[in-house]
């Protein structure tokens, strides 16, 4: 925690300061389960006047010691469906490959806090030439997607020759990168990088910005070198309690990233996982506010909201229903206004 201020010495004496120092105990305790880490950068963008979205997202809570009745270490079943060390496969189509466990800042509801942070865990080589083999030998698979962790915590060398590998594999037709690093270590978006990104192109590259105040302009500088790629650039969220529950935060977040040239594409219900069950919003309440964004931001701007089933069941959007009454041939249709609506669904 003393870290903290030395990286911003004017914190000492703020009114943030006893804020922070009240979580000393939830320091201590998250030394053990789930490491802290922030970049120098990100600290940057904290508030020194409250407990704004940003320290939400990196200062340990005690809440994380407690879980909810439904809480589990891996509520997606990713271990379960795990056929090769460090890989998913659980939709036919496509996998997940994690190529390290390791992030630039561990945020407090991650999903798969049961292994990130914890260095060594991460997929050895042997693991990464497993998980190629197993690739390479199942032409079902399609798309592989790149995560971790954050699979850009490994260096240019060991991407590009993930990367290129998957190129040669015939039945593929899509990789995708998941990674933070534009939002948390901008800095990560070297020119070296983006040239590499460039050379294996079509990759479509998944960056996950929470909160308008995440949109900095070095962020955005990042974001125009990653577009300048010619790679799709697309942005997922997590609706989290405190940090982006509200109309307003939804509005200028996805509103800044179609600005930025980054399709808002999806925003995720917070999975059931252990110690994030303070980070959860009221399904209903999600709902709501999906709901009222619909018609108040250009449409490319609205992500979707959608809910990973635990179990492994997938994900599904979770839709407001739009369809209050009725069905077909009679259906009654509400807008984002609430208004009422009686088109006919029996055309020919
Ligand atoms: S960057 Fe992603 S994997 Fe890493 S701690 Fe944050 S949410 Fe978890």
């Amino acid at each position: 925690m003393e870290d903290l201020f030395k990286l911003r010495p004017e914190l000492l004496g703020s009114k943030v300061e006893p804020l922070i120092r009240a979580r000393a105990e939830a320091f201590q305790s998250a030394s053990a389960a789930f490491r802290f880490s922030v970049t120098p950068y990100y600290l940057s963008l904290a508030s020194s006047e409250s407990l704004c979205p940003i320290w939400m997202q990196v200062l340990p809570d005690e809440r994380e010691a407690s879980d909810s009745l439904f809480d589990q270490p891996d509520p997606l079943a990713e271990e379960a469906h795990m056929p090769v060390p460090g890989l998913t496969h659980r939709y036919p189509d496509r996998v997940l490959w994690y190529l390290s466990h390791n992030c630039a800042v561990y945020c407090r509801f991650c999903m798969r806090k049961r292994k990130v942070s914890r260095e060594e865990s991460s997929p050895t080589a042997a693991a990464r030439k497993a998980a190629l083999d197993y690739i390479r030998s199942h032409s079902e698979i399609q798309e592989v997607i790149l995560s971790g962790g954050d699979p850009l915590s490994q260096s240019d060398r060991v991407l590009e020759n993930c990367l290129k590998q998957l190129k040669e594999i015939q039945h593929l037709v899509s990789l995708r990168i998941h990674t933070r690093m534009p939002v948390t270590c901008p800095q990560r978006i070297t020119a070296e990088f983006c040239d590499m990104l460039e050379s294996v192109a079509p990759v479509t590259l998944v960056t996950h910005f929470n909160h308008p105040n995440e949109l900095s302009d070095v962020a955005r500088e990042a974001l125009t070198r990653l577009r300048k790629t010619g790679n799709l650039i697309l942005n997922q969220s997590v609706l989290l309690n405190g940090v982006n529950d509200s109309v307003e935060a939804q509005k200028e977040l996805n509103l800044g990233l179609y600005g930025a040239g980054i399709k808002p594409y999806y925003l995720h219900q917070c999975d059931e996982v252990n110690g994030v069950s303070h980070f959860r919003v009221n399904m209903e309440e999600g709902v709501r506010i999906q709901k009222e964004l619909r018609g108040r931001i250009p449409g490319p701007a609205l992500p979707q909201y959608v809910i990973d089933l635990p179990g492994g069941g997938g994900k599904v959007p979770v839709d407001s229903s739009y369809l209050v009454e009725g069905g077909y041939p009679d259906p009654v249709f509400e807008n984002y206004r609430g208004d009422l609506f009686f088109p006919r669904g029996d055309h020919p």
